[in-house]
């Protein structure tokens, strides 16, 4: 693995310092056997819904954070969840989901969208840091999906703006034949498009351990009225 990941060139990856261990020829101490979460894809998923469930009751939520877990997990991180989210300051997924230092392997942009950036990251923290778990998740009144559906409406946006929404658009089209609040179904199709994707489209780092059931993706929607999250498409 990780001679794989030094001949694709990652050199200077921010999420870790395995990388360059690795481009040394050498596996990375915390990629060895047993740094891994002994969680199932299944308790993964529970935990995610118990903690958010003690968000949105405002129970007092002990996540892990503080020295004595800084020193604890300095050596080497074994998250349990990739989360696959939107940038929008209102979804954080460690608060959201009551999580502290070294739980969730996060994937962020305004969209939740998987670029070869975060398939990368995506396949990067299953096949090297052993997650049993990823969630694809979008949320309400999301404006990037919001933006997609503007631009089948014609509208156009500066920069690189409109070229990262354009990966949403399928998702606003297969909407529109839905019927009903069509941003909400367009949020929900973005997720279950990415989901569909990842499940059957990426390489055999994604798809073995599906099979094996080593691995489940499941899509999410959030309410960022009430603070629940609701999931779907769980496989
Ligand atoms: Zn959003």
């Amino acid at each position: 693995m990780s001679q794989k990941l030094s001949r694709r060139g990652f050199l200077g990856c921010a999420c870790c310092a395995a990388v360059s261990v690795g481009i040394a020829g050498r596996l990375p101490a915390f990629a060895a056997e047993g740094a891994r979460t002994n969680l199932t894809p299944d308790q993964a998923l529970e935990t995610l819904k118990e903690g958010n469930r003690s968000f949105k009751t405002d129970s007092p939520v002990r996540a892990v954070q503080g020295r004595e877990r800084r020193l604890e997990i300095a050596r080497g991180q074994t998250p349990f969840a990739t989360l696959v989210s939107c940038s929008d300051s209102r979804v954080p997924p460690e608060l959201l989901f009551g999580r502290g230092l070294g739980e969730l392997f996060i994937v962020r942009n305004a969209g939740n969208t998987v670029d070869t950036a975060a398939l990368g990251s995506i396949e990067y923290g299953v096949a090297q840091l052993g997650v049993p778990l990823v969630v694809v998740m979008g949320h309400e009144r999301c404006g990037a999906v919001e933006a997609a559906v503007k631009v089948t409406e014609n509208a156009s946006y500066p920069g690189s703006i409109g070229r990262m929404v354009e990966p949403i658009v399928p998702a606003v089209i297969a909407a529109q034949r839905e019927g009903g609040d069509l941003l909400q179904a367009a949020v929900r199709a973005n997720v279950r498009r990415t989901v569909s994707r990842l499940r059957t489209a990426s390489e055999p780092m994604l798809l073995e351990p599906l099979r094996a059931g080593k691995l489940r993706i499941v899509g999410a929607s959030y309410d960022i009225d009430d603070g629940s999250m609701d999931f779907f498409d769980e496989g």
